[in-house]
């Protein structure tokens, strides 16, 4: 990392090169938008590589979570760019006559990117692609935790961006700590609530609106009366959204799932069954599951399982190779709740079952924890699924389905509470960058004489009637043909 003088040197060139207005410009924006394609379409050989290298994740998944969706995103942006940056005329009161009015997108200025490993392309371009969209200049700084990833971005994105607005920045805690102390116009963070609260509380120095992309433990409630006849179905998506997603190195993986008593055992051998189908006899010849992303990580999943408690809750797996960062996919059954598994978010192919006498008492579960990024429900119960829409409170709440809602860019994608603050994905991401300018032009054609002192109770009776009625409920008013409020008592 360069030393704070150089730092501030290159920010203020960008801020330099930003106030001169280019990075506004339409032509700009599409310009770094097709760069961009151009990059994730000409190095996908380096992106699957260096994906493979920081997560050992398999090209097919990698397609799946980060480069399809990327490319998706940036058609998306292309295509919508001219209607997303167009001004939207605004509808005046009555009082405002004779005006008009719009409401102009205009870019924030110089905004920060901290991204995290788990995703290391999705998690850091995603946003970009937002931000410059929405015209503003960049500095993106990738997690140190997929040096493979981060070290590609830092090589391509000056060849296929204008790096004059837009500027890679590689580097640890430290790293970013530098760069906290820097005035941005925005701040952009996903990564854990921990250091979410570092960010917030160094954005307070220069009011910086901050978006929060955070963490924490997503649950999935199982219905068993409902899903007879879909069983293998349910399966296949709750095991995809554990361990087939970045090994459930995933902020919205399923962290545990909680089902019916009665109903345990079924399930127990339904996912038994499946995982096997899934990742073969022996998961860890498998090159269908990732790698956990390095040895804290490794050693923090296994300290989970090191707790004697948690340890004979193991009804599925638990082996473990510390050299190959490999962790087989693992099933537990009513592991104790006060335990580090169940109270910390878990991030790793861990998929604990808590068991209910009937599964509403789940809601109640659910809402004494902090509110999860994403609640996932399988059940065809449409009175538990207003219930869980109306009595729990979550980033999003996805129906027979888990982790989808990430693909989907006409879904905001953000947390609530201890899961996060802000949204973005799609348009959502161009709104998170811009600011929704107000402008108002008024003409000198006519004016309202009773918004103007001195005052007396016939200029109220007029505010009253234009604050409540339309144009011609005014003018009836001024005629005496329409009764309005009564005067004050005026000395
Ligand atoms: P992390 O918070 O440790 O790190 C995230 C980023 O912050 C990294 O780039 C890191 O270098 C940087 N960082 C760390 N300490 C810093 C500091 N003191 N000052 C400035 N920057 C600092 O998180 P992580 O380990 O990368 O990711 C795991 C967490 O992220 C999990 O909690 C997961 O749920 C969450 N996550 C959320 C989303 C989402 O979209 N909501 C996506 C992925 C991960």
């Amino acid at each position: 990392m360069e030393t704070i003088s150089d730092l501030e040197k290159q920010l203020g060139g960008m801020r330099e090169f930003y106030l001169k207005g280019k990075t506004k410009e339409a032509s700009w924006r599409i310009a770094q938008l097709k760069g961009l394609r151009n990059f994730l379409r000409e190095k996908e050989e380096d992106i699957f590589e260096a994906l493979k290298k920081d997560l050992r994740k398999h090209p097919v998944e990698a397609y799946r979570d980060e480069l399809g969706i990327l490319i998706k995103s940036l058609n998306l942006a292309l295509n919508d760019l001219k209607k997303w940056m167009s001004s939207k005329t605004a509808k005046l009161p009555i009082i405002a006559l004779l005006s008009s009015a719009e409401i102009i997108p205009e870019p924030l200025g110089l905004v920060l990117i901290i991204s995290s490993w788990n995703f290391p392309l999705g998690l850091s371009l995603d946003p970009l692609i937002g931000a410059i969209a929405a015209g503003n200049a960049v500095v993106l700084k990738p997690s140190e935790l997929a040096p493979a990833c981060a070290a590609l971005l830092a090589a391509n994105i000056p060849n296929y961006l204008d790096s004059k607005a837009v500027k890679v920045i590689q580097g640890g805690p430290a790293v970013g700590e530098q760069l906290l102390q820097q005035k941005w116009d925005k701040i952009f963070f996903t990564g854990s609530t921990r250091v979410g609260r570092i960010i917030m509380l160094a954005a307070t120095k220069h009011l910086t609106p901050v978006t929060l992309e955070l963490g924490g433990k997503c649950p999935l409630v199982l219905d068993s009366l409902s899903w007879s006849l879909d069983k293998e179905v349910a399966v296949n998506r709750i095991l995809f959204a554990k361990f087939g997603c970045c090994a459930g190195q995933a902020c919205i993986a399923i962290d545990y799932l909680l089902a019916e008593k009665q109903f345990s055992s079924t399930l127990v051998n339904l996912l038994k069954a499946m995982v096997k189908k899934m990742f073969g006899e022996n998961p860890k010849e498998s090159c269908s599951i990732s790698r956990i992303v390095n040895k804290d990580n490794f050693l923090r999943l296994k300290k989970l399982l090191d707790d004697p408690l948690v340890k004979a809750s193991i009804v599925h797996g638990g082996q473990m190779d510390e050299d190959n960062l490999f962790i087989e996919p693992t099933i537990l059954l009513d592991p104790p709740l006060e335990s580090e598994l169940m109270t910390e978010e878990i991030f790793g192919p861990l998929l604990p079952i808590i068991t209910l006498e009937k599964i509403e008492d789940s809601i109640d579960f659910i809402n004494s924890r902090p509110k999860p990024l994403a609640l996932y429900a399988f059940t065809k119960n449409k009175t538990l699924q207003r219930r869980m829409i109306t009595e729990t409170s979550s980033g999003s709440v996805i129906f027979n389905d888990a982790i989808i809602q990430f693909a989907v860019d006409t879904l905001p994608f953000g947390g609530i509470g201890e899961s996060g603050i802000g949204k973005y994905h799609g348009k959502f991401s161009f709104d998170t960058f811009s600011h929704y300018k107000s402008v108002a032009r008024r003409s000198f054609l006519t004016d309202f004489w009773f918004r103007f002192p001195p005052w007396n109770n016939s200029k109220l009776l007029l505010l009253d009637s234009a604050y409540n009625y339309d144009y011609f409920g005014v003018v009836l008013v001024i005629l005496g043909l329409k009764r309005s409020r009564k005067g004050f008592n005026i000395n």
